[in-house]
């Protein structure tokens, strides 16, 4: 993703706090209070600019979301999106993916969704991955057991690499296509990079992967 830099972003985000959480740590088993319901939390870990987690919102008002994006210059554009759109289910915040153990009990969030990550295809970079092996233990700490990932990318070297990595931890497939938009699912809300990939003709893999603990 192309970055520019918004000098003003996180001044104008730290100004819509019942959108954006400045400082998450300070909500660590309490997010229900937040949302000030008992309703599951599905949290999206590089949200990009959010097309995904707003749509989502709108189609499953009685669940909550969680945007995780570590640029603030990307995520201002979700929180513009819900300023302009209120969505009462939907937080946003800018921390990185490794540090989710920092904002988040065992078992608060319900289902990670990952869309599109990352790829990077060097394997001495393999570690950066989203679905590399430290970031699923991370996310198995923040997910009740037999918690779920649900993963899509057009890329189909990393969606091997994930399959590898996650079959390794012990986890367990129960869904996958590897060309998504055959046969759309009439539930599946498009992420930006899903509308790019597919306007280009290319195939989307989908998987919900489920950890054996
Ligand atoms: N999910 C969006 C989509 O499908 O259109 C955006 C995909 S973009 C390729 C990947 C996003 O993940 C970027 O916005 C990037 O900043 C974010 N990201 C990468 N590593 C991250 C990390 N460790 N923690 C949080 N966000 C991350």
């Amino acid at each position: 993703m192309r970055l520019r830099h918004k000098p003003w972003a996180l001044d104008y985000m730290k100004e819509q706090s019942s959108i954006y959480i400045a400082d998450p740590a300070t909500l660590i088993g309490n997010w229900s209070n937040e949302f000030k319901n008992d309703n599951p939390i599905y949290i999206e870990v590089g949200s990009g600019k959010g097309a995904f987690i707003t749509g989502m919102a709108n189609q499953y008002p009685e669940i909550n979301f969680i945007a995780i994006e570590v640029f603030e210059s990307v995520a201002v554009t979700i929180v513009q999106k819900l300023v302009d759109q209120p969505q009462s289910n939907v937080r946003v915040l800018t921390v990185d993916a490794k540090d989710l153990r920092d904002f988040f009990e065992k078992g608060e969030v319900a289902r990670v969704y990952l869309n599109f990550s990352d790829p990077w295809p060097k394997s001495r970079h393999a570690k950066r991955r989203l679905t590399y092996k430290t970031f699923l233990s991370t996310y198995e700490d923040i997910l009740p057991d037999k918690g779920q990932i649900h993963f899509k990318t057009d890329n189909r070297k990393l969606f091997e690499s994930s399959l590898m990595t996650m079959s390794a931890y012990g986890m367990t497939f129960d869904w996958m296509s590897l060309d998504l938009h055959v046969n759309e699912p009439e539930n599946n809300i498009r992420t930006e990079y899903e509308e790019r990939f597919s306007a280009l003709g290319q195939p989307i893999y989908r998987m919900e992967a489920t950890y054996d603990n």
